[in-house]
């Protein structure tokens, strides 16, 4: 991508009313765009890094047998009565709308009902399990408070992974593999070494349910940590009885804020049960599935990578989520030098490269070092008639001061 034609420029300010760090550096950078409070618009650059963290979420997942689909938003509100939550006074966030007729519809916050009343056309006998159903896609929550940007939004992006199982041995056993691929998905983000496996409420079906929380200044959750055990307890379930059962002390555990970026919970038969969704197991006996539910929000993960990976000059990028792999940069003048530079530009694309090439004329090399430095990209090649009279370019890296001549020839 060339810079000169990228729609996007950088802001030195971020708008009066935007509090959270991540969204503020976002926008500055030019990856998104304040539409309200809560609502955000993706731009290419931060649409290129949304989807390369759902690129990571769906290797993952695919990995552990997940199956894609893509359900609707419009929700039909008699799926949601039968399990008692389309009344407002039992979930409290909900966006509805209605049709020209005047029937009333639900905007989805979640999926399980139109899921699991969908798999009733899948699902009859032990034969058709365990399966595991997956969707990255829009939900829309009427949230009290939205001041920590991206990270919670009314309309955001969500991985959710439905598991479908014969039996609870099953689903333990899928509950365990999801959170070893959940574990690869922060790692992969760069939020691995501050993400804990956080105990939390399990609700009325199960003890526990699992949290994936990241220590950072701008979480809005209270987690204790016992560092040796890589473990956490959510302040909600914190208490004697559950310390006793988890095996810790609360004089080794450490108090930190967190942001919760996923959690899976063990549903077991609780839309199963209402929703009516069956299977004649072996024996010849109507059971109904037991099921698992597996969240992680996407622009939550890109929020918080932005608020810990960042310095005074701007964002700086994980690796594989980063929106191009080098930042080309030339303040090449003389038509000679512009003709090297874009010979660079094609070299590095011809190597299946992502590079974004700043070669805007008639800009400072300042300007374009501190847009450089906002923006984020790891990796930085600068290629000026300095580095061209010794046939090299500089190579030096957004988290290092040092920077490195390469020749030419050994790009
Ligand atoms: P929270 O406790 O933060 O309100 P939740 O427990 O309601 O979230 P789930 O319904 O389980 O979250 O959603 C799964 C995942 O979706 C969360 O772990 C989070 O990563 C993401 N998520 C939830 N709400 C939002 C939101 N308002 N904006 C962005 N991402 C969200
Ligand atoms: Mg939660």
């Amino acid at each position: 991508m060339r810079q000169s034609q990228l729609f996007t420029k950088t802001r030195k300010e971020a708008p009066a009313d935007e509090v959270s760090k991540n969204a503020q550096l976002l926008i500055r950078a030019g990856f998104i765009h304040k539409e309200m409070a809560g609502v955000y618009t993706y731009l290419p650059l931060g649409l290129r890094v949304l989807d390369k963290i759902n690129n990571i979420i769906r290797q993952e997942i695919n990995a552990i047998g997940g199956q894609e689909v893509f359900l609707t938003s419009l929700q039909d509100k008699s799926v949601w009565e039968k399990t008692g939550r389309w009344s407002d006074e039992v979930v409290d966030n909900w966006f509805k709308t209605e049709l020209k007729s005047g029937t009333e519809l639900g905007l989805g916050f979640t999926h399980e009902e139109p899921l699991t009343a969908l798999m009733k056309n899948h699902i009859n006998s032990y034969k058709d399990l365990p399966q595991y159903v997956y969707q990255i896609q829009t939900k829309f929550r009427n949230e009290m408070r939205s001041k920590s940007g991206i990270m919670r939004c009314r309309e955001f992006l969500m991985k959710d992974l439905y598991s479908f199982s014969r039996s609870e041995k099953e689903l333990d056993d899928f509950y365990e593999k999801s959170k070893i691929a959940y574990t690869n998905i922060f790692n992969r983000c760069g939020l691995g070494d501050r993400t804990y496996i956080t105990f939390a409420s399990g609700g009325t079906f199960s003890k526990y349910s699992h949290e994936f929380q990241t220590v950072s200044e701008a979480g809005e959750d209270l987690i204790y940590i016992d560092k040796e055990k890589k473990l956490a307890v959510n302040k909600e379930v914190l208490n004697d009885e559950v310390l006793n059962d988890l095996g810790l002390k609360r004089k080794n555990l450490i108090e930190e804020k967190a942001i919760e970026v996923g959690n899976i919970f063990k549903q077991k038969t609780k839309f199963s049960e209402p929703l009516g969704l069956k299977f004649i197991d072996e024996d010849g006996k109507e059971k109904p599935v037991i099921m698992g539910a597996y969240g992680i929000g996407p622009g939550r993960i890109m929020g918080t990578i932005v608020e810990l990976h960042n310095d005074d000059n701007g964002i700086i990028w994980p690796e594989e989520v980063a929106p191009f792999a080098v930042h080309l940069i030339s303040l090449a003048r003389e038509d000679v030098e512009v003709k090297k530079a874009d010979e660079i530009y094609e070299k590095l694309q011809s190597q299946c490269m992502e590079v974004l090439y700043d070669d805007r004329q008639g800009v400072q090399a300042g300007k374009k070092f501190a847009d450089g430095d906002l923006i984020g990209i790891p990796k930085r090649i600068i290629v000026s008639s300095k580095t061209l009279e010794k046939n090299s370019v500089e190579v030096k890296m957004r988290n290092q001061d040092e920077s490195n001549l390469i020749n030419l020839d050994n790009i």
